[in-house]
């Protein structure tokens, strides 16, 4: 019966799911070497304050793999996640983060810092958990000193790792309040939680999501949005930050509406260490 009505779709369907699992098996096994093969760098991108003045960078993870060319962390940081390996690549951003935060302050001054986007494994996972992590850069005596730890780094985590925290999530939280460790909640907008979550969590920055910063130019919904978020996170004492801004008529929106920081294409796109390093932000603001 099969054989008669649909052996060629049966066959098609087959194969295309057969190569979805191929790829997500070459990808974790691939996984298990990159950071060993140093595949793995970080990118860099400006943050702006209202006056114009680059404040933070974010990094992002970038993956060259050797025969698939380079691989954007969406195509990969769900895999590492699912086979557990985020753990070492998340401890390696961090301490990759730490030391170009060490060559950053040198040109931006000590005020500036550096964000890392931390998956929710990250903080959920006692054994490899993050604070174990960051505890052991602490001590270690070629980590920063005390003056330049200081604030150093920010973490960005997202909306859904505060709809279900465990014990160790809650924990970890708490201790990078201790360390002095910001934290940021990325995307902010996208998932179901709201301003409540904020309140009861010291969060110190709120990341409006991109596809909201991309709707100001035409939807005056979006323009509402935007303008109560930046309201509402003032009166909560945190401050805002943008992603995704791309033209002048949003940094003209946004600031308008008191918001704190700019990122996106419209200063720079993600940019390598060096460049960084001797990157001037021309816009004006
Ligand atoms: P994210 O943390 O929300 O990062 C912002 C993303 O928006 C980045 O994509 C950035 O390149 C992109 N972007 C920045 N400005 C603009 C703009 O003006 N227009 C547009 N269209 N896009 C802009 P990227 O680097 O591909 O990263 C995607 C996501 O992957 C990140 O979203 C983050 O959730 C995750 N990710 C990146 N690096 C890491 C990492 O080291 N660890 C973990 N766990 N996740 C990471
Ligand atoms: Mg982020
Ligand atoms: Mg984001
Ligand atoms: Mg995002």
């Amino acid at each position: 019966h099969a054989k008669k009505c649909g052996r060629d779709s049966v066959r098609r369907f087959s194969w295309s799911l057969k190569d979805a699992l191929v790829q997500r098996i070459e990808l974790i096994k691939d996984l298990r070497h990159a950071i060993s093969n140093q595949e793995f760098y970080l990118v860099y991108q400006p943050i702006i304050d209202s006056k114009g003045s680059v404040v933070k960078f974010e990094a992002l993870i970038r993956w060259q793999h050797p025969e698939k060319g380079l691989i954007p962390p969406d195509q990969f940081i769900q895999f590492a996640e699912e086979s557990g390996q985020i753990i070492e690549i998340g401890n390696w951003v961090i301490s990759e983060a730490k030391k170009a935060l060490i060559d950053i302050r040198r040109v931006y001054g000590d005020d500036v810092q550096v964000s890392v986007n931390v998956s929710p494994i990250q903080l959920s996972n006692q054994q490899g958990g993050i604070c174990v992590f960051l505890e052991s850069l602490l001590t270690d005596p070629d980590g920063l000193k005390d003056a330049q730890q200081k604030n150093g780094l920010v973490v960005e985590i997202t909306e859904h790792l505060l709809m279900n925290l465990d014990e160790n999530t809650r924990k970890a939280l708490l201790d990078f309040r201790e360390k002095g460790i910001q934290v940021a909640l990325d995307d902010f907008g996208t998932g179901h939680s709201s301003l409540a979550y904020v309140m009861n969590h010291d969060i110190d920055y709120l990341k409006i999501d991109k596809s909201f910063v991309q709707k100001l130019d035409d939807e005056s919904s979006a323009l509402s949005l935007c303008e109560a978020i930046i309201l509402m996170a003032h009166k909560l004492g945190v401050l805002v930050i943008a992603e995704g801004v791309e033209t002048q008529h949003q940094v003209d929106l946004l600031l308008g509406y008191g918001c704190d920081y700019l990122q996106g294409f419209y200063f720079s796109r993600p940019i390598s260490l060096e460049q960084a390093l001797t990157y001037q932000q021309n816009k004006v603001i």
